[in-house]
């Protein structure tokens, strides 16, 4: 199986954005790509300009990022040939790599913009580069830039950055020099096309934690309502456990936390964010992974934390009613006050 390193650029409506094309927010202006075998050998590049059809003029603020000419561009093809070309590139038996996960969310979005057809396998499954380089050396939390990565790693800067080509040629790079071993199996979901029924909803296990991804809900009252959504076992045995604290919600409440306790493998946390679709739904991407006493400690105080700012904004608002209440109270006596002061005006003015 070969890797598809790729990289994209695209521009968006010019004039802000209520201008924006809903169905192509950003549209793509080049591809570049590195193929590599299954050993990370360079055997194949890719790299195409697009000449836009949608936005004709550069957005201010993608002009200061990507070098891309607009004169220039419209020498180049449009993407319909441009994109098939792509395809048929990539072979049949190749896995994506990006840096970040927007490059295939956007790569589909334009492809079904032009009613393209593309076989991508259902689930997508990709490498995200700059998780597997957060996990591999960093927290794997973080989210550096690509330029960051090539720094530490000492790959020489030959290139300017922000060129499709020159990104996907230093994603390359990097993912030839990571030890890439231990991070391999982190494969990531691409959620443009989520799945359409419960029978299609992802479930990945991991070494370090378990993942879901649910279909789309209409609102998150009905997807909380799921068992599906709301289940958590042991990522280890897949035992229904002790529950020591119960799902309760972040403030923004975009997320939800539990905690539970396998005899065998000790605390296990779960954490719900609840997602925008493309369209007006939500949907769910679950993680249960094992939680060490610090992780404990950290959702007691978040528990507490969302609790006090409850009780807070509970206080205010009872606060706020009494204070309504009384300056209705105090309107209806200001009325006999105003009264008596126009009554004071014009006895002054008499
Ligand atoms: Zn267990």
């Amino acid at each position: 199986m070969n890797y598809i390193v790729f990289d994209l650029e695209w521009n968006q409506a010019p004039f802000g954005h209520g201008r924006s094309n809903p169905k192509i927010p950003f549209e793509i202006l080049e591809i570049g790509a590195v193929k590599l075998n299954a050993h990370r050998k360079t055997i194949d590049e890719f790299h195409e300009t697009i000449k836009p059809l949608v936005y004709r003029e550069m957005n201010k603020q993608t002009q200061k990022i990507v070098h891309l000419d607009m004169k220039e561009l419209k020498d180049s093809k449009t993407f319909s040939p441009v994109a098939r070309h792509f395809l048929e590139w990539c072979g049949s038996d190749y896995i994506f790599v990006t840096w970040g996960p927007s490059d295939i969310f956007e790569l589909q979005r334009n492809l079904d913009y032009y009613r393209i057809q593309y076989d991508f396998p259902k689930p997508l499954l990709y490498y995200d580069l700059q998780k597997l380089y957060s996990l591999a050396e960093d927290d794997g939390k973080r989210r550096p830039a690509l330029q960051e990565a090539v720094e530490a790693m000492g790959i020489p800067e030959t290139k300017q950055f922000h060129g499709a080509y020159e990104d996907a040629w230093y994603t390359a790079e990097v993912m030839k020099k990571l030890n890439i071993k231990p991070v391999l199996e982190y494969k990531s979901v691409d959620y443009y096309h989520l799945p359409d029924s419960k029978d299609e909803e992802i479930r990945l296990h991991f070494k370090t934690y378990d993942k879901y991804v649910s279909m789309a809900y209409d609102s998150k009252e009905e997807a909380l309502q799921d068992k599906a959504v709301t289940a958590i076992r042991c990522t280890k045995c897949g035992m229904p456990v002790i529950r020591r604290m119960n799902w309760f919600a972040s403030s923004t409440g975009n997320m939800y936390y539990a905690l539970i306790q396998c005899p065998i493998h000790g605390n296990v946390k779960g954490k719900i964010r609840i997602r925008k679709t493309r369209g007006d739904k939500i949907f769910i991407v679950k993680t249960i992974k094992p939680a060490t006493d610090q992780d404990v400690e950290d959702l007691k105080a978040r528990k507490e934390a969302v609790r006090e700012k409850r009780h807070k904004r509970v206080e205010k608002e009872k606060a706020a009613r009494r204070r309504r209440k009384g300056k209705a109270q105090g309107q209806s006596g200001k009325k006999d006050g105003s009264v008596k002061q126009t009554d004071q005006v014009q006895s002054s003015t008499k």
